[in-house]
């Protein structure tokens, strides 16, 4: 299903492997990718195992920021359906090149309010709504383009304002408002772990804001949590959606604006 470059016509799927070099090459980022991945699967179910978990119960997120679009589609042909994304204007090209793949697109950077336009059209998941203002522009969006996109809400574990995310004591208005507004459905809560702190103690947080959620809302089930670094700290603490991109598809370059 991922090979079909086939596209209303047009054949930019094949003019973008001739870019990216020759299929030898492709051949072993392939290789390469595939390596990863089956590092990355034997970790999460390592990470299940050792808590008592059930391997399907986590979802692998493959976090393609600053990849080409054809790394994504080999991750698609190796199986993987949900990848996210940071920035807007790489996501929106990249998802609008790879349109005809089956896949599910989750917006896990910060947003500001004159994005969201750009994001809901092709975002399914937006992994970082901490603010009311923030839901409202997407509801509306989501409404005018007649679309139903997930939100979850993003908690801030520490006091970095500059990090994102809404306050603990914040958390349960915000659920609520997202489950009356229009356009929108609530996953759950989303969290990056503070810098220098045990991630262990700071997931453990998290998933007693996201059973507080459930409480309320039985059906935002979602918890994404889980870095390279931290997956195994997230898994054992309740992570259902794990946001993994270095150890999967190797160092990303230092980012150059
Ligand atoms: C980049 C990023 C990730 C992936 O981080 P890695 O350390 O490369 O696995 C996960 N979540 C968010 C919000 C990110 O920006």
């Amino acid at each position: 299903m991922c090979r079909s470059r086939r596209r209303s016509g047009v054949t930019a799927g094949r003019q973008g492997v001739e870019e990216a070099g020759s299929e030898g090459e492709r051949d072993v980022r392939k290789d390469e990718i595939a390596a990863g991945l089956a590092e990355v699967d034997e970790r999460i179910a390592r990470a299940c195992h050792a808590v008592g978990r059930d391997r399907g119960e986590v979802t692998l997120i493959a976090v393609t920021k600053t990849r080409p679009a054809e790394d994504v589609r080999i991750l698609c042909e190796l199986g993987v359906r949900d990848v996210g994304e940071n920035r807007d204007q790489e996501a929106a090209a990249k998802a609008h090149e790879l349109a005809d793949l089956p896949l599910t697109w989750h917006f896990v950077g910060q947003l500001q309010t004159n994005k969201v336009r750009s994001v809901v059209a092709y975002a399914d998941v937006i992994h970082s709504v901490d603010r009311l203002r923030l839901l409202e522009a997407i509801s509306k969006e989501a409404v005018r383009q007649g679309r139903k996109v997930g939100c979850l809400l993003q908690v801030a574990l520490d006091d970095d304002p500059a990090r994102g995310g809404a306050r603990a004591g914040e958390l349960l208005e915000l659920a609520d408002e997202v489950a009356l507004t229009e356009g929108v459905w609530l996953g759950g809560v989303m969290a990056v772990a503070p810098l220098g702190e045990d991630p262990a103690a700071a997931f453990a947080r998290l998933r007693d804001l996201a059973l507080l959620v459930q409480e309320q809302h039985p059906r935002a089930t979602m918890i994404s949590a889980g870095m390279s670094e931290d997956l195994n700290e997230a898994v054992a603490y309740g992570a259902t959606h794990v946001r993994i991109g270095t150890a999967l598809l190797g160092r990303r370059k230092p980012f150059v604006r």
